[in-house]
């Protein structure tokens, strides 16, 4: 019998190829390796006890049959109400009929996508931005056009020159504490992201996993909280770095037509997001609360980066520079002129020490000479242990 070969992948999963940085990454989850490269929250902070009780409550009564039954696609009442009261005393007026449960906020960012894209489309994005959302976008088939930052963040009036010549359909920005660079738009920024929204007509996907790691200074309103942006702001939000990332939950906040048409989405990828996940969360909110256990993995954060703000510069080649976000889980670093942090990144590894070269987050012009240095993943001795290794590593080859 002849055998015919079965026909090609679709090219959009072709197009798009894994991250060239996992692949480095996976060496650097050998034992030892202090690594400053994945962003992952501290494992040792989980509340496991207090997601025990929770999970016990929601599975030992009378409601554990609703909890191991199908539910619907918006996400359970309970965690949409708790979710809402969260946002509404944070400062932007929210119902659990605003929300969307998604299975963490990644899902998200693919619902919207569906929903307002088509392929041909633009879609801007900071420049550099998160490499989850260029893959996202790269499977949509869209063309990425980056607008140029500073170390706030998105810079107004090059958003508003690109968007009147580009006709974008969407602004993705991650505004408070960026992945990569730990970057924060200021509240005046924000203001007029909104007003160029509105005034040339551009959805805004405001995407904020981080903004409840604040260690210092206050915070600026969501965009979504702007005039203007009422009408065509999607915020994500997560509860993967406050609570933690393997109950895959999240929120979709969105006007009601794009509400909508993100239900529809989500129903053709998953039905709904776990009922069970969803209503141990929603007890936990309720009984335990968030805040006791945000407050603590604060203060803990809020250690590690001064450990490792304490410690840069002595561990960088002399001529780098580096921020000092008020929050979140990133530093983001740039070599002197001649370095290339990808390259030397190898020689980290050696020393069993480790980062992300900044370039892949670029969406155009990567600049070869950052990196980005996550400080929530140890303590602050192996931070200082860490930033040893980095300088024998860097600066005696
Ligand atoms: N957006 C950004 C900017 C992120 O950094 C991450 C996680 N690294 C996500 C979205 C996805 O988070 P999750 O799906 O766990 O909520």
């Amino acid at each position: 019998m002849p055998i015919a070969d079965p026909p090609p992948l679709a090219a959009r999963a072709t197009s798009v190829g894994g991250s060239p940085v996992r692949e480095i990454l996976a060496l650097t989850e050998r034992p030892g390796v202090i690594s400053f490269a994945g962003g992952l929250p501290a494992p040792e902070l989980f509340d496991a006890p207090g997601l025990r009780a929770a999970y016990d409550a929601t599975l030992g009564g009378p409601g554990a049959a609703r909890a191991l039954q199908y539910s619907t696609t918006e996400g359970v009442p309970e965690l949409r109400r708790a979710v809402a009261a969260r946002l509404s005393a944070r400062g932007l007026a929210t119902t659990a009929d605003d929300l969307l449960v998604t299975t963490g906020s990644q899902q998200g960012l693919g619902l919207l996508a569906t929903a307002l894209l088509e392929p041909g489309d633009t879609v801007l994005v900071e420049n550099p931005t998160y490499l989850a959302a260029l893959q996202c976008f790269g499977l949509a088939g869209v063309r990425v056009v980056p607008v140029p930052c500073d170390a706030e963040g998105l810079l107004p009036d090059a958003l508003a020159r690109i968007t009147a010549r580009e006709r974008p359909k969407l602004l993705y920005t991650v505004p408070t504490f960026q992945n990569p660079t730990g970057r924060t738009l200021p509240a005046g920024r924000r203001a007029e992201v909104a007003r160029t929204a509105a005034r040339l007509g551009l959805w805004l996907v405001e995407d904020d996993p981080y903004g409840e790691l604040r260690y210092e200074g206050t915070a600026a309103p969501w965009i979504a909280a702007h005039p203007g942006a009422e009408d065509r702001t999607a915020l994500l939000g997560s509860l993967s770095k406050v609570m933690a990332p393997g109950l895959r939950l999240g929120w979709l906040r969105a006007p009601a037509a794009l509400r909508r048409a993100a239900v529809v989405a989500k129903q053709a990828a998953d039905l709904h997001t776990s009922t069970v996940d969803q209503l141990a969360a929603a007890h936990y909110l309720g009984a335990t609360g968030l805040d006791a256990h945000v407050a603590r993995v604060r203060e803990a954060y809020r250690e590690r980066r001064d450990a490792l703000l304490a410690g840069l510069g002595g561990a960088l080649p002399a001529g780098s520079e580096w921020n000092r976000p008020e929050g979140g889980m990133f530093v983001w670093a740039r070599l002197p002129a001649g370095h290339d942090a990808a390259a030397l990144l190898g020689r980290a590894v050696a020393h069993e020490v480790a980062y992300v070269p900044g370039a892949p987050f670029f969406a155009e012009s990567p600049d070869s000479r950052t990196l980005r240095l996550s400080f929530t993943a140890h303590t602050p001795a192996e931070i200082t242990e860490g930033l040893g290794r980095l300088r024998r590593a860097l600066q005696h080859p």
